[in-house]
């Protein structure tokens, strides 16, 4: 996919308002004006997703006076348009592989941030009382080959290891679990589920507003430098000075930091929600209500609504035509897994930008003295942003860096990135290879 970027980011193009289950059913956004001032913070931050808001948050908590620039709407990133799965596990580094490559003190705090991520966030959402129809009802990955079992059992045995709530599950407990013989086995972390992620948004944004947070929409950062000793950011009408600064535009970066921006390739990923289903087809689909994602690199996931949707989705190799499509392929998937959903027809369908890495391995920067940032979530983001918004706010709280379950590293810009960004798509066509392979 190309990069669609605006002469103002924010407006239009990828920041348009999706067509989603999420915009239709969250509950409206704290009330938030545009910045039109010169204005001074201890920490500015960047991006308006869950990052940026949990950092926010976390600020206020810590007695900070953090101020969000939001280019767009809240939520107009990943973070209001993903599946809403919450997710204790990145795509594919494992435990082990983040020791090996961040070494055994900075690897395993940050396993352990990984491995309490979804706890963490349904603990906020508790804690805080946020309306964001969440289930922390487990999360299972069902293995769609024999073969890709050793993956479960990798799984299991690495995060077991760290005392995480997992589970090898045979054959006959998937077909049990999710109501389909389509599987040969898989795990379960009963620590995730799911969530409304819009809803978590909002939610996370009037709880830092309340607690004393400013938060600006439609206030893209055109320009950030240091000045004095303290971060300048600048926007159509108005200026932050801050002490610190926290980035998290992630896939959706526009302007600022651009070596940052290029490290990561968006990818399309599109999501999709049936209508209500009938009380007694819901019960045969996942019963338990658990957010599923299996081991096809093409990926097959879903989660169910408090309204009896299934909401799931694909990718596609050229966006064209994508809705009708996807409702034509999706739809004839979830007749092969579940016979009693053909005919299945869809209320929603929208598209967002995964920010992939090429080695899967999400980046967290220094960005300069008391600056720090991430991205490159590699569709394993809602859990993992909101403890690395955390992390993020204690470093600029002041805290030491070395206490943190941050693993930094430094920026390493993709070249020829806008060319990858135009072949990223084509690498579907090697996932549904592999997938279709005993490995
Ligand atoms: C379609 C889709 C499905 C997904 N499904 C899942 C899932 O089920 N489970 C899971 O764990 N992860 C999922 N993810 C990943 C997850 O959504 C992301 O990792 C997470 O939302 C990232 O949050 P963020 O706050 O870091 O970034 P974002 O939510 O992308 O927020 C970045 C924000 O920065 C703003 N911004 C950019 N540039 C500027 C600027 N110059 N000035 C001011 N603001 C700026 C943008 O407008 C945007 O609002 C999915 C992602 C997508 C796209």
């Amino acid at each position: 996919m190309a990069e669609t970027t605006n002469s103002i980011p924010g407006r239009g193009g990828i920041w348009e308002r999706p067509n989603s289950l999420w915009e239709a059913t969250a509950p409206p956004p704290p009330s938030l004006s545009t910045l039109k001032d010169s204005v001074q913070a201890d920490v500015l931050v960047i991006g308006g997703g869950f990052t940026g808001l949990s950092a926010a948050l976390h600020l206020v908590e810590a007695g900070k006076r953090p101020v969000v620039l939001e280019a767009s709407e809240l939520g107009r990133g990943a973070s209001g348009r993903n599946n809403g799965q919450v997710i204790p596990t990145l795509t594919r580094p494992d435990p082990d592989d983040l020791v090996a490559r961040f070494g055994p003190v900075d690897g395993e705090r940050f396993v352990a941030l990984v491995r309490d991520s979804a706890s963490y966030l349904f603990d906020t959402v508790r804690r805080l009382g946020i309306d964001c129809a969440a289930e922390q009802a487990g999360w299972i990955q069902p293995a769609h080959t024999p073969g890709r079992i050793k993956i479960s059992q990798r799984r299991v045995e690495q995060w077991g290891r760290r005392s995480a709530d997992v589970e090898l599950l045979d054959r006959a407990r998937v077909r049990d679990l999710l109501g389909t013989d389509y599987y040969h086995g898989g795990w379960i972390n009963r620590t995730g589920g799911h969530i409304n992620p819009l809803a978590l948004v909002r939610g996370l944004a009037a709880k830092a507003v309340q607690a004393g947070a400013s938060v600006y929409v439609n206030s893209p950062a055109l320009s950030v430098e240091r000045r004095n000793e303290r971060w300048v950011a600048r926007t159509p009408e108005g200026e932050v000075t801050a002490d610190a600064l926290i980035l998290g535009t992630n896939g959706y970066a526009a302007g600022v930091f651009p070596n940052i921006r290029t490290e990561v390739v968006p990818i399309l990923s599109w999501q999709m929600a049936t209508a209500p289903l009938g009380d007694n087809v819901r019960k045969t689909v996942i019963p338990g209500r658990q957010a599923m994602s299996d081991t096809h690199g093409d990926l097959r996931f879903m989660r169910w609504t408090a309204d009896n949707r299934l909401v799931t989705g694909g990718a596609l190799l050229i966006p064209v035509n994508g809705p009708e499509r996807l409702k034509a392929i999706v739809g004839a998937r979830l007749a092969e897994m579940f016979p009693q959903l053909a005919g299945v027809t869809f209320d929603y369908v929208w598209n967002g930008r995964i920010a992939m890495t090429t080695d899967y391995f999400p980046r967290v920067h220094r960005l300069g003295p008391n600056g720090f940032g991430w991205a490159g979530c590699n569709g394993r983001g809602v859990a993992l942003s909101v403890s690395l918004g955390r992390e993020l706010a204690h470093a600029a709280a002041g805290r030491d860096t070395r206490e943190l379950a941050l693993p930094f590293t430094e920026p390493t810009p993709l070249p020829f990135n806008s060319l990858l960004q135009r072949v990223g798509p084509l690498k579907l066509l090697q996932y549904r290879w592999n997938d279709s392979q005993e490995i």
